[in-house]
């Protein structure tokens, strides 16, 4: 093996991982939750799901129980952006469109997901939801920033290419 010229260890080990990035991304499938490795130009190729073959995008947010969540969100190297509503809510019925519409447009850089607090108590209370809609941006498992209140879609899709 043959030794390279470094500037120092530091910016050997940046370098390394920014190559390993380049090389390819934890995309989580939104059907079977399995992680597949994506070259980061084949993202907008319709890439397909090594496990069960389906559209690892769709252009449209995945609904998340309690027990996808961790897989979904901790294994992904794209943001995850993670809208926690209610059937009963009426401004998270209203924000639903806008939602979609912000997941259309920022997919495949970008993860929509949905959970529902009704079915998925616990994971309100870990991340200490007080009101609903709360959108909240993940990356790689990380809360990055959150938003309470609904939004239209240009303000969310300003907000989510602000904040990933
Ligand atoms: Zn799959």
């Amino acid at each position: 093996m043959q030794s390279r010229v470094v500037t120092g260890h530091d910016n050997r080990s940046r370098g390394m991982n920014m190559e390993a990035q380049a090389e390819n991304l934890n995309v989580v499938c939104p059907h079977c939750h399995s992680t597949n490795r994506v070259p980061p130009r084949r993202l907008g190729e319709s890439p397909i799901c090594g496990a069960c073959k389906g559209q690892l995008f769709e252009g449209h947010p995945v609904a998340l129980s309690e027990a996808d969540f961790d897989r979904q969100v901790q294994n992904s190297d794209i943001p995850v952006v993670v809208d926690f509503w209610a059937p009963w809510c009426g401004p998270c019925r209203a924000m639903a469109p806008s939602f979609e519409r912000a997941a259309r447009e920022l997919e495949p850089h970008v993860r929509f997901a949905k959970v529902n607090t009704d079915e998925a108590g616990p994971l309100a209370v870990r991340f200490g939801i007080r009101g609903i809609p709360t959108v909240i941006i993940f990356k790689r498992g990380k809360e990055i920033a959150r938003v309470s209140g609904a939004m239209d879609a240009a303000r969310l899709v300003q907000w989510v290419r602000g904040n990933q």
